[in-house]
């Protein structure tokens, strides 16, 4: 650090995001990106958009929030479009927390809405999960501060119903209730059709997971019209040009194949489910995701010796040496081939702690 770096950052822990490895030799299922590449009809649209590279982008981002607009059934009015999801959140920590306005997320949840809150100066509450990782809607009815719940739940998987999200939105008039939705497409219930209903509601959304394109960084929200001008203040304050002409032209086309896309979510949610069912089978505990990754623990292997195990067989997941999931490994679901990969390297590491005479017997 410099000694000019501002005092205000000087204490900042930044985000660490999951292994992005140069060589390739692992099987990445560590950051939960799709297993498959954009469609044809997306690289040749993101190709054209390159040719007129010379000219900023459209400020407005008027195609990809019309596009947006059109697919979720509301108003362009209604759309931000943004740099990744990760923009939008930053935003809305911006836009509704302040000193005398603290946040509050669940106490296991994605790793980055405390770094924003230290971002900037936001006093925040963690409020624990119940002990099988699931949310207790009543800690969120009715609290003073404003809500970030990620629906499903990073890194559990776990989906509230719209029924409580309903709840949770409607007891908290004063405060702003944000939903992040970056894995709804997997097999969650998307609170994008109560933004009419209530005008505390920001729903966040990715094309990162979900659109094979988390290369792009191509985030978006959906609120009331006041929300989101208020989100386009700050997006004009920081950076007008944030979608940048090839992401933008990508983000349309993908929007326009967005049936056959549902097809490739289906198959994910399916090795998702077929690849639970056999970790069970080895003694594995899971929870229920409804997301693109599973979340697990195996009693006779900790959660480190899991991942360096699958590391070294040359398969990365994503492990978080802290508090109460140290011993949780959370498994990107890929194609049916990397899935069996992964259930034969983990039977590999289960044998291998059975002859070591392991903990418990398993198996
Ligand atoms: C991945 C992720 C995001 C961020 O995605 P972007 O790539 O920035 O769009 C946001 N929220 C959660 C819960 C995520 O897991």
């Amino acid at each position: 650090m410099s000694r000019y770096f501002s005092e205000a950052y000087r204490r900042l822990v930044p985000y660490v995001p999951g292994e992005q490895p140069k060589d390739m030799r692992y099987i990445k299922l560590n950051t939960n990106e799709s297993p498959f590449p954009p469609f044809a009809s997306v690289v040749e649209a993101a190709k054209e958009a390159a040719e007129h590279g010379e000219l900023y982008s459209d400020p407005e981002c008027l195609s990809i929030r019309r596009a947006l607009a059109e697919r979720y059934g509301v108003d362009t009015a209604e759309v931000l479009a943004t740099n990744g999801s990760d923009e939008a959140l930053n935003f809305a920590f911006m836009a509704y927390c302040s000193k005398d306005r603290p946040a509050a997320f669940p106490d296991v949840t994605y790793g980055f809405y405390p770094v924003f809150a230290e971002l900037h100066g936001i006093p925040y509450r963690e409020i624990p999960l119940k002990d099988d990782f699931s949310v207790d809607p009543g800690d969120y009815t009715g609290t003073d501060e404003t809500l970030f719940l990620a629906n499903p739940n990073a890194p559990t998987g776990i989906a509230l119903p719209l029924s409580t999200i309903r709840e949770i939105v409607a007891s908290n008039p004063d405060r702003v209730v944000v939903v992040d939705e970056a894995y709804v497409d997997f097999g969650a219930e998307s609170a994008v059709p109560l933004i009419r209903e209530f005008d505390n509601l920001l729903v966040i959304g990715t094309f990162s997971k979900s659109r094979s394109l988390a290369g792009a960084r191509l985030g978006f929200a959906f609120g009331n019209r006041e929300l989101i001008r208020d989100l386009d203040t700050l997006r004009n304050s920081t950076n007008p040009y944030n979608v940048n002409r090839m992401t933008m032209a990508a983000g349309v086309a993908s929007l326009a194949a967005d049936e056959i896309n549902r097809e490739r979510c289906a198959v994910v949610a399916k090795n998702r489910d077929d690849c639970a069912a056999k970790l069970r089978e080895m003694g594995f505990e899971l929870t229920a995701s409804k997301a693109n990754f599973l979340f697990a623990r195996h009693p006779a292997v900790s959660g480190e010796d899991l991942y360096l195990g699958l590391r070294k067989r040359g398969i990365l997941v994503r492990h978080w040496n802290r508090g109460r999931i140290a011993d949780w490994n959370r498994i990107t679901v890929g194609t049916a081939e990397q899935m069996d990969a992964l259930c034969a390297a983990v039977r590999g590491i289960l044998d291998e702690t059975n002859e070591k005479g392991g903990p418990r017997e398993v198996l």
